[in-house]
């Protein structure tokens, strides 16, 4: 049967997200933590899993892993909504948040570019109005272009990540402030994507309490849990109680609800060393790749974003000859066409890829 009829238009517009095929000695592409989990960690986890009933519904409402959770965050666990991975959570905020306003026939979203790309996709696929507005020549927010764009668009959502992916660089705070600002007196929610907090110094949590239009997203995916899936948001009791309406009721599985837990209450310590080591490597190798003539910007990630000096697709592909996949921009074009994203992997993938661009 012919389905084009029943399609919506926009998809179209979208294809399916499909991560770089092939193996690779050393994979720097999707801004996941090295590998760092003791034996004695592999152990509790491979126990963890024998004593699951595998037979039965997951706990629907992840109480152990939220309390968890909550209690990390410092936050109460009814301000706390866990997705499978917070793409599910970006998804069910605009599934939940999403009444035209005024006379528009769509809701629409307000956020920027270059910036995490499922803000977008996740919009789109809903059919609403996505308004990119492009970052300042520093990849810092044009606090006043995005003002203007709340003002003309009348958003329900507005996304913004700190540290931003793929740029590296946190957001300025006064900037932030400044658009959470608009977006209350438009009457849009700003949702801050903290997927990379772990990294950085600074965190938005604290403003759940004090500024009613604000929540937060976070996720263990890039701390070294991302097989799990598990993210969240963080906002007010009354957001996430409308937020949790669409939720599946079982969408965390048994094993990611405990693998998780066990992790942040016994392990904790592996993933903060982990942390440190990687913001150790940061400074390494961006002063390695400076050296080599390379553009670093200041990363707050655990990724770098890096410019060639000519088109980033040469240095993409001749990486990959070598065994090294990293992520490339080049087919964006404009100011893109020059940058890498490179995530920053273990100390011997970081020696491995620094070898290999020696080498071009
Ligand atoms: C990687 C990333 C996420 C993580 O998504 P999950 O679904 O939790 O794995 C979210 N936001 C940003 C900006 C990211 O880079």
């Amino acid at each position: 049967m012919d389905i084009s009829h029943l399609l919506r238009n926009e998809l179209a517009e979208l294809s399916s997200y499909v991560p770089h095929a092939g193996d690779f000695g050393v994979r720097l592409d999707a801004n996941e933590a090295p590998n760092f989990w003791s034996n004695q960690a592999k152990t509790r986890f491979g126990q963890v899993t024998a004593e699951t009933l595998l037979g039965r519904y997951p706990d629907a409402v992840a109480e152990r892993l939220r309390q968890t959770l909550a209690t990390r965050l410092g936050l109460s666990a009814r301000q706390l909504l866990i997705g499978t991975g917070s793409d599910e959570v970006i998804a069910l905020l605009l599934t939940a948040l999403c009444k035209p306003r005024g006379k528009a026939h769509e809701a629409a979203v307000v956020t920027v570019t270059p910036t995490f790309v499922m803000y977008r996709m996740s919009a789109r696929a809903r059919g609403q109005t996505v308004v990119e507005v492009p970052l300042d020549p520093s990849w810092d927010l044009d606090a006043e272009a995005v003002g203007q764009a709340i003002e003309r668009s009348d958003p329900n959502l507005v996304f913004i990540a700190s540290p931003n992916n793929p740029t590296s660089n946190v957001m300025s705070q006064d900037r932030v402030e400044y658009i959470v600002a608009k977006a209350e007196k438009s009457g849009a929610l700003v949702v801050l994507d903290e997927a990379y907090a772990a990294y950085c110094g600074a965190n938005y949590r604290p403003w759940i309490a004090s500024k009613p239009n604000v929540a937060v997203l976070g996720t263990l995916s890039k701390i070294g849990l991302a097989a799990l899936r598990v993210g969240w948001l963080a906002g007010n009791e009354e957001l996430v109680r409308e937020i949790d309406k669409v939720r599946q009721p079982y969408n965390l599985p048994t094993l990611s609800q405990a693998i998780a837990t066990t992790a942040l209450t016994e392990f904790d310590h592996e993933m903060n060393a982990m942390v440190q080591q990687v913001c150790g490597e940061r400074v390494r190798l961006s002063a390695e790749l400076e050296s080599l003539g390379y553009g670093v910007t200041k990363s707050d990630a655990n990724f770098l974003w890096v410019k060639t000096a000519g088109l980033a697709e040469r240095v993409f592909e001749q990486l990959k000859t070598k065994g090294v996949l990293v992520r490339s921009f080049h087919q964006r074009g404009g100011r893109l066409g020059s940058q890498l994203r490179i995530t920053i992997g273990s100390i011997e993938e970081n020696n491995t890829l620094l070898e290999a661009v020696k080498t071009l």
